[in-house]
Formats: C-alpha cells, sequence, structure tokens
C-alpha cells in the first residue's frame, strides 16, 4: 500500500496515529540535526520531520539523500509541530519519519514549483506536467472540472441526453478554416475536424432525440488573436420544440446554476439588448453592463460649426470618465497616444475637462463654447470631475475604437472586478455580414439560422437589414455563448444558401445530407453553445483561458512540450498518397 492517507488530511485529531504518505518532494531543510522535508501531492502539503535523537541513522542518510521534486514514501507517526504553520490545514503535525523509500528520484527541475514560480510562460509549457504540480495550475484544473460536473448534473436533470458526435466528418463551411485529416483508406479524399457538432445537432433534433448537449473539441483552423486556441470546448446544446424565448429561459438558468454554485453569487437580472443597442450604446456586440460609461453621439451638437474633423466624420461619439478630470495633461496625452497606437487606429482624440465649478475646458476651445461642451456633458453623462473623452471618423471604426477606450479606461478604473457578474443577452443580430474581401454576404452566425419571422422577403430588397432569430450570451464583457433558431425547411434552407452564394450543386454536395433530412419530418429546433474554457475562466475570475487548459497550444498553434505540429516520414506520406509541394 503506498499511502494510508494524503498529503492534505492529517489534522491535530491524528496525532500518533502511525501513516504512510507518498508525493513528492516540495523543499528540503537540512539544520543537520533535524531534517524537514515538506512533501507534496495533489491534496495539499505534510511536513516530515527527521530527527537525529528519534530516527535511526539509515533513515536519516536515506533523507540527506533527497532532492526536490523525488518521489517518495515515508511511514512513521502523526506528532504535534513545535511551530505551526495556520496558514494549511495540515499545519498543527508533522510526520516522525521511522521508514523512508526513494520511489523515483528528480532531476532538478528547470523552474520551482511553487505558486509563485520563476519559469516564464515558454519553459512552463515545455515542461506542463511540472506546471501541472503547481498549486494555481492544479486548482483551474480542478475548478473546469467542478464547472464542468455542475453542467453535466443540470442539463441531465433538466432532460438533456449527452450525445457524441463524430470528430471525423466532411468540410463544411462555418465561418473559419478547416482542419483536415487525409483519409489512408479514401485515396485522394479528406475528412475535416468539426468547427462544431452543428449539423449534426440538427441531425439528433430530426432524430427525436429532444434535447441534446455535449461538452465537446472544437477545432478552427484561424490565425489565432490573443487567447484563442485552435481546439478549444464547448457546452454544446439543441433543442427540438422551441422559441427564442426558450432557449433564452434554459440557459439563462444553468447560468444561474453555475454563478450560484461555483461562485456564491444570485444573478437574477439577465438583461437582453439588441444587437444595434448594443452597438450604439457600447460600440460593441459583447458590451460590459459591469459600469456606465455609455457612448453618447454627439454629431447633433458637435457638428457645423468650424471643427472640421468632426463635420467630415460620420459619427462623433464620446464617454464620460468617472473622475477623468484629476488626470494630468500627461496622463491625457498617454491616452490619446493610446488610442493612436495602430491596434486601436484612431486619428486623434478630443477631450473636455469637466471641473468642480461647473465650467469646461477642452482640446477644442478654438471651436465650441461652454454652451456647446455643456450641451456634449448632457449627452454623455459627464459630471463634474468627469474627463469627456470623444472620437470621430467612419461608423464602424470609431464605434470599435472607442469601445477599447472604455474597456482600457475601466481596467485603470478598476472598474471591471471579477468577482462581479452581469449578464446580458445580445438578441436580433443581423442574419447577414458583409465581406468586403470576397464583396459578398456571409452569414453571421452560421448558414443554418433562421431570420426573425417574416423577414424572408426583406433579403430580395436590403439583405443587409435582416435580423436573424440569433442571439449572444454575454457576461463581463465576453461572448460566453451564442446560438440561434434554425430553419428547418428544406425550400428555406435552399434559398439560403442561394443567399450566401452557393451553387445548388455546392449546395447539395456539402449539406446535401441535412437538407435531405430535412424531407423527412423536420421538428422546428433551435440551440447554443457556451465556450467552456472562457466560461470557466470567467468564474474563475481570471483572464487567460490558457491558465484552464491542461495542455494548451501557444500563439502559433503549437504544443511545445509535445512537439506538434511536426513532419512526418515519407512512409506515412505515401501511405496517405500525398506529396508535399514545399
Ligand atoms: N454551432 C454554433 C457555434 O459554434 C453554436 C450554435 O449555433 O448552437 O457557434
Amino acid at each position: 500500500m503506498f499511502r494510508t492517507h494524503t498529503c492534505g488530511e492529517l489534522t491535530a485529531a491524528d496525532i500518533n496515529r502511525k501513516v504512510t504518505l507518498s508525493g513528492w518532494v516540495q523543499t528540503i531543510r537540512d539544520k543537520g540535526f533535524v531534517i524537514w522535508v515538506d512533501l507534496r501531492d495533489r491534496y495539499g502539503i505534510t511536513q516530515l520531520i527527521f530527527d537525529a535523537e528519534r530516527t535511526q541513522e539509515d533513515v536519516i542518510k536515506k533523507a540527506q539523500k533527497l532532492g526536490r521534486e523525488f518521489v517518495i514514501q515515508a511511514i512513521g507517526t502523526v506528532i504535534e509541530r513545535a511551530s505551526k504553520n495556520p496558514n494549511i490545514p495540515t499545519g498543527d503535525i508533522e510526520i516522525l519519519v521511522e521508514e523512508l523509500q526513494i520511489l523515483n528520484g528528480a532531476k532538478l527541475p528547470p523552474f520551482t514549483i511553487e505558486t509563485e514560480t520563476d519559469g516564464g510562460e515558454e519553459l512552463r509549457m515545455k515542461y506542463r506536467y511540472l506546471d501541472i504540480r503547481r498549486a494555481p495550475v492544479r486548482n483551474n484544473l480542478i475548478f473546469r472540472h467542478k464547472v464542468a460536473q455542475h453542467v453535466r448534473n443540470y442539463l441531465s436533470q433538466k432532460g438533456f441526453i449527452e450525445v457524441e458526435t463524430p470528430y471525423l466528418i466532411k468540410s463544411t463551411p462555418e465561418g473559419a478554416r478547416d482542419f483536415v485529416v487525409p483519409s489512408r483508406m479514401n485515396e485522394g479524399q479528406f475528412y475535416a475536424l468539426p468547427q462544431s457538432p452543428q449539423t449534426f445537432k440538427q441531425l439528433l433534433m430530426v432524430g427525436g432525440m429532444d434535447k441534446y448537449f455535449q461538452i465537446v473539441k472544437c477545432f478552427r483552423d484561424e490565425d489565432l488573436r490573443a487567447d484563442r486556441q485552435p481546439e478549444f470546448t464547448q457546452i454544446d446544446c439543441e433543442m427540438a420544440f422551441v422559441e427564442q424565448e426558450d432557449i433564452l429561459n434554459n440557459f439563462e438558468g444553468l447560468t444561474k446554476h453555475l454563478l450560484k454554485e461555483i461562485n456564491g453569487v444570485e444573478v437574477t437580472d439577465f438583461p437582453r439588448m439588441t444587437y444595434d443597442d448594443a452597438m450604439k450604446r457600447y460600440g460593441n456586440d459583447k458590451p460590459d453592463i459591469r459600469f456606465g460609461m455609455e457612448f453618447g453621439e454627439l454629431n447633433q451638437v458637435a457638428q457645423h460649426k468650424d471643427f472640421n474633423v468632426f463635420n467630415s466624420a460620420e459619427l462623433v461619439v464620446g464617454i464620460a470618465v468617472p473622475g477623468g478630470n484629476s488626470y494630468t495633461r500627461k496622463e491625457i496625452d498617454n491616452l490619446i497616444d493610446w488610442v493612436k497606437r495602430p491596434q486601436i487606429g484612431s486619428l486623434g482624440m478630443v477631450y473636455v475637462r469637466c471641473n468642480e465649478d461647473g465650467s469646461f475646458k477642452s482640446s477644442v476651445d478654438k471651436f465650441y463654447d461652454q454652451d456647446d461642451l455643456k450641451a456634449w456633458a448632457e449627452v454623455t453623462g459627464a459630471k463634474a470631475g468627469d474627463l469627456i473623452c470623444v472620437l470621430s471618423g467612419e461608423i464602424d471604426k470609431t464605434r470599435a475604437q472607442l469601445s477599447a477606450l472604455r474597456m482600457e479606461l475601466a481596467s485603470r478604473l478598476g472598474l471591471r472586478k471579477a468577482n462581479e457578474f452581469a449578464p446580458l443577452w445580445v438578441i436580433d443580430f443581423p442574419l447577414l455580414e458583409w465581406d468586403e474581401e470576397t464583396k459578398r454576404y456571409h452569414a453571421m452566425h452560421h448558414p443554418f439560422t433562421s431570420p426573425k419571422p417574416g423577414q424572408m422577403e426583406l433579403l430580395e430588397t436590403n439583405p443587409g437589414a435582416v435580423k436573424a432569430n440569433a442571439y449572444d450570451l454575454v457576461l463581463n464583457g465576453n461572448e460566453i455563448g451564442g446560438g440561434s433558431i434554425r430553419i428547418h425547411d428544406k425550400a428555406v434552407q435552399s434559398k439560403m444558401f442561394d443567399y450566401l452564394g452557393f451553387t445548388k450543386e455546392e449546395a447539395q454536395a456539402q449539406f446535401g445530407f441535412l437538407m435531405n433530412a430535412f424531407e423527412y419530418g423536420a421538428p422546428p429546433h433551435g440551440g447554443i453553445a457556451f465556450g467552456l474554457d472562457r466560461l470557466v475562466a470567467i468564474l474563475g475570475g481570471q483572464e487567460t483561458i490558457r491558465d484552464f487548459i491542461a495542455f494548451p497550444k501557444n500563439n502559433s498553434g503549437r504544443d511545445v512540450m509535445i512537439d506538434a505540429p511536426a513532419s512526418i516520414d515519407k512512409q506515412q506520406l505515401d501511405e496517405l498518397h500525398l506529396k508535399l509541394n514545399l
């Protein structure tokens, strides 16, 4: 028997008990006459003591040979510690070791296996198995497990059935690029890894499963923006005989349940905001509503003076930064530089100081008098002591820039509190999105999303104005879930492919299986998918999803531990009938 107890469970109640522990050596303090060893496993740390007066010499000799991360087994008696450590559950006791076994030696680890480590990210990823021994990483994985279990239990209780869907499927355009897998047995043909189980879950509805979920890996071959992974996990769900309202209510329920069970917070308010409103008020389809700083559109009050920058702009828009009048000139100049960085891309920023005495001082005083600036303050909701930041230009770009500034300022002001949760449904997304590169419309969500009732005709006349039965669940400025009510009628689906620029043949070749299924009695259905990695990170009060993934990839999509992707040898290529064209 390797152990009678874990390293996290012995307390004063166990004093005099004879125990066997196994684990890793975290630290060794050799004082000559006495040696202390901190023994670690997943459950905690227990102190071992080897004492020249009480421990046999051969055992002491063995203890002197120990190094960090050695795997050992110790048999001994639980005794009261002379100097107690109130910070850990086992802090009142130590084990007076009688027998010691070195189960495995260890090379000196390349970084310290402690909560605060000296290892940089790349090094820790290369030795991720050592990183996982560190409490913060270990605890994140345990946290993720807890969230996943709550999801499973909740959905099962609500009658959802977890069904697995295949990973080797057919390449279909769902938005991103597919990862493809060559088929050895079918020369010249390829599988694709699913970007999501979208069509399969719809087919499960046709198959009568009624309520489906799956915690499932999805694969998208995208250029990796910050904190994205080429493979990620979704909580994927679909329901039959539902309308948008049913989906929103069900998954509001799941989110409430998680916030309560995991974070101990009761969130009752799940406001709904249309996409158009979100863009107008926050410049963003996933607004963080934990704080105000809403956009105030200033065209009416700022144009038609002599300030040409504003006059020629499609949109002039500002936010009031609470307490921002205390910024020094240098701090404001820094903000201006910040919005002018290429990542944000603004040409400049106009600001107005709202003085305590009710007067205003702006960077455009030449063009605007006190009454003008007062009107700006009213529109942006600025109070005495605030700073109004104003950007202008083309509508979409300006909104995106001001949204970035709003988030940055909120972070700096400490308004994005990790332990505060403000969910929000964003609804009525546009069905289509114009793509400048290909000069055509793409489905904003995916091609299976149904337009709002009665809007099919609008597709002919004003496709950009058609709204979809699509919704996103936003939490603290992050999209944590998104879905839609689907098309379940073959003729409508076929028409949709037409609008999206698929020829009849292409549509049949790529989605024939789905449209055929729709001919055999497809129920009305809809669903949603949550990004589990992001959800877990937010519930865990952290920013990066990598920290909650056991073996993540880096920003170039590489696993630096196993060194993937990698080339394959000629024989493998030949078997797959592949020739490299490098
Ligand atoms: N399959 C969709 C996605 O991955 C989610 C859904 O519509 O249910 O975004």
